[in-house]
């Protein structure tokens, strides 16, 4: 297939549909890890057509919803500093601190600005060498590289005026800890191709070994996410669990190497808070020790934090798939996507955001049930 369309063809969806019914004997569960792809699956109604009783359960792949809420209450803190310019994507400057979002510290005079890429970052605190600009990074491997190379940047300018706060999660980690859950349903999972293509596929072979578990490295289309959960569902029915990829048109077993010692070069692997999942070990990145002049934290010292999540916010329980947007009291009510309590409801990769879209609706059911 060469054009966009053809991954979308509805004849050959249609026939992996029905060639996953004829192969499926049991009800599996598979988690796809990544946000893009529950958008995908929610959207175009994959999820509800798959065979009786197999489900997918939308995992924790959402960069800013895994963000802690103690890194964005840092931020708001940061940038309510005098003579400090926030810069971070749209996304994240939307979704709710303890005390409001980044946006409205910027309708209360906080100098906050939306950017495309870390670049852009450093480019203002060049041109603006009288102002102290950090970027929040946060994001998967896949945001890695570029965040590694603006601080590559940034040094290479002689910039003192630039830092990152910096909030950067592993996936493998977080795979290894919803399968020790003694509460884990997930049989399968769909990686997001997105990530392999920067970090390769190797770091999954142990967990797929140990854990017992298929893992299809899977592309972002309707067509890509039906071949991989026919060649996971394939996986299961014969027994076997290996890592598999899909997405052969962009992921390479080692992945891509420059980007990778770019990231090496820069960060360190640190223990990290997952909104959601708690604190997990050697799951995130920081700057390394020859960077640490670029750690906003470091830089920015803003005193105790007191965070308060939401009170009617699941969001915990849909990060690691226990509930469905549409279990939450607030989902649809006083949650939408323009007056969102929680992340998930705020970004392009949000579950709630994806369930909200595509119009599903509140459950009036047991907030127990898992589907
Ligand atoms: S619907 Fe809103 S309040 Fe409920 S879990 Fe999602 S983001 Fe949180």
């Amino acid at each position: 297939m060469r054009h966009l369309d053809e991954y979308r063809d509805p004849l050959l969806a249609r026939a992996l549909l029905e060639e996953t019914a004829a192969v499926a004997t049991r009800p599996w569960r598979l988690m796809e890890v990544c946000g893009g792809q529950t958008h995908t699956l929610v959207r175009q109604g994959i999820d509800e057509l798959l065979p009786a009783g197999m489900r997918m359960i939308h995992g924790p792949g959402c960069p800013v919803c895994v963000t802690p809420l103690e890194v964005l209450d840092r931020a708001l803190a940061i940038a309510a500093r005098p003579g400090t310019v926030l810069t971070s994507f749209g996304d994240i400057l939307r979704v709710p601190g303890t005390q409001g979002d980044l946006l409205t510290q910027r309708a209360r005079g906080a100098d906050v600005r939306v950017v495309y890429s870390p670049m852009d970052a450093v480019e203002i605190a060049r041109r603006e060498p009288e102002r102290e600009v950090v970027f929040l990074a946060v994001g998967f491997e896949t945001t890695a590289p570029a965040n590694a190379m603006a601080v590559l940047h940034a040094e290479h300018l002689g910039l003192d005026n630039f830092s990152m706060l910096v909030s950067h999660v592993l996936v493998p980690p977080a795979m290894t800890t919803l399968l020790e859950s003694p509460d884990c349903e997930v049989q399968a999972f769909l990686a997001a191709g997105h990530v392999c293509a920067v970090m390769g596929w190797t770091a999954y072979e142990p967990i797929a070994a140990r854990y017992k578990v298929p893992i299809v490295i899977t592309g972002f289309e309707p067509l890509d996410l039906l071949e991989g959960i026919l060649m996971a569902v394939r996986q299961l029915e014969r027994g076997r669990a290996e890592v598999e990829n899909q997405y052969a048109r962009a992921v390479r077993r080692t992945g891509n190497t420059d980007a990778q010692n770019a990231v090496r070069r820069v960060f360190e692997i640190t223990d990290q808070v997952w909104r959601g999942l708690g604190p997990l070990p050697n799951s995130g990145l920081r700057l390394a020790g020859d960077f640490a002049r670029y750690d906003a934290a470091l830089r920015h010292e803003v005193g105790t934090l007191r965070t308060i999540e939401h009170p009617d916010c699941i969001a915990g329980a849909v990060l690691t798939g226990s509930r469905l947007p549409t279990h939450c009291p607030a989902y649809g009510s006083s949650c939408t996507p323009r007056t969102p309590l929680g992340a998930p409801m705020v970004s392009a990769e949000g579950t709630c955001a994806a369930f909200h879209a595509a119009g599903r609706q509140a459950l009036a059911t047991n907030p127990g049930s898992p589907a």
